[in-house]
């Protein structure tokens, strides 16, 4: 840990790039690794660059803003982004050389635009809503759609380089359902006179349960992390490691008597004589205050010591029990990595707060270093 820092996510680079050497072992294609929303709360410009040496040929984004501070931080690799607003600035898309998943027409006539404006092609990946209801063209607007992309491909205003869709992890039926819509969107956009080199629809949960659902690219954030995007499978399972490590330090010790009340509102008391640490981490961190009493545990001195009393904005408490005063002021705490090295597994407090494991990650907070290793 670096001097002086209370908070630390310490990202390992090895094993981001192992993560993205195993999906594209796995699937034998061309890998898109999602680095949206911070790169899930792992730091984007850590996780392109690590991620680009792990052989992912492509990154993905929400948002044109996400996309453009990549480049800014020098990244070159082609970079996806799908979701925009009525205003997006796609002139500075085109001049970032974006890729731009595109759900309408509006938006396709928006880029064409724009393309025109620059004097060059946009690159354009449609992006189809085969059973989500979310993002993406509805199946009615594809012949349309996809007839304008030839028109403006064969123009050399664009370049219509994908065609991309997403699942709604409701079930392998519903897998299937959504793929034979796919598959057709993909036979009407060729038909159409178009030729994607990247058709993907799979995310990680399908990347890693279905081979049917690969196509020839993969479009993939959790297991980027080394993650497990399944409640019944986990990392070590899918033969990859959590990157992040979640990592702070005790900074005061008090040896107490038993009935000690513990924290606001008193909800823990002490059961008996013990030493509690003070861990300058709490909810503004992106710890779940509603931790609180549930059971979860930090790592120090390689034991694992319970969280005890609520959790304050900055700061909890643990129980250090029988390490007692062979705990020193500094000395450092875990609060989740991979625990393949002993220490609790993220997936801890996603069960107790009811969540998946993404949610708790990406909400780790910006106090937080990032810190490659
Ligand atoms: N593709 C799209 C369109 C997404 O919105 C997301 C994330 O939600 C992903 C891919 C990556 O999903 P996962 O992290 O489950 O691989």
């Amino acid at each position: 840990m670096k001097t002086g820092s209370m908070r630390i996510a310490e990202i390992s680079v090895p094993a981001i790039r192992h993560n993205v050497r195993r999906i594209r072992e796995h699937t034998g294609g061309t890998v898109i690794a999602v680095i949206k929303a911070n790169g899930y709360g792992h730091g984007a410009e850590i996780v392109a660059r690590a991620a680009i040496e792990g052989g992912a040929a492509l990154l993905g984004v929400t948002d044109l803003e996400e996309a453009l501070a990549l480049r800014d931080a020098g990244i070159e690799a082609p970079i996806l982004c799908w979701l925009h607003g009525a205003a997006a600035d796609f002139d500075a898309a085109v001049e970032a050389d974006l890729e731009i998943g595109v759900s309408h027409l509006a938006q396709l006539e928006a880029l064409a635009a724009a393309a025109g404006r620059a004097g060059r092609r946009a690159i354009v990946q449609f992006k189809v809503d085969t059973g989500l209801s979310r993002n993406g063209a509805a199946p009615a607007e594809w012949p349309a759609l996809f007839a304008r992309g030839a028109e403006l491909e064969s123009e050399g205003r664009v370049r219509v380089r994908g065609v991309f869709s997403h699942l709604a992890n409701a079930g392998e039926d519903n897998d299937l359902e959504q793929a034979r819509r796919f598959d057709g969107a993909v036979e009407l956009l060729r038909a159409a006179g178009c030729d994607p080199d990247l058709i993907h629809l799979a995310a990680s949960a399908a990347t890693f349960s279905s081979a049917r659902l690969h196509y020839n690219t993969v479009r993939v954030g959790v297991v980027v992390y080394g993650l497990s995007p399944f409640a019944d499978r986990t990392s070590a399972d899918l033969g990859l490691i959590p990157a992040m490590t979640l990592r702070s330090q005790i900074v005061a010790l008090r040896d107490v008597p038993p009935g000690t009340g513990v924290s606001y509102g008193y909800n823990h008391l002490t059961q008996g004589e013990t030493t509690l640490g003070l861990v300058p981490i709490g909810y503004a961190d992106g710890m779940p205050r509603a931790l609180n009493g549930g059971g979860a545990t930090v790592s120090v001195a390689e034991h694992h010591c319970p969280i005890v009393g609520r959790i304050g904005m900055d700061q909890c408490i643990v129980d250090l029990g029988s390490l007692g005063r062979k705990v020193r002021i500094g000395d450092p705490v875990v609060l989740f990595g991979d625990p393949a090295t002993g220490v609790p597994p993220v997936e801890v407090w996603a069960e107790l707060m009811r969540t998946i494991n993404y949610e708790i990650v990406v909400g780790i907070g910006s106090r937080v270093r990032r810190v490659a290793v």
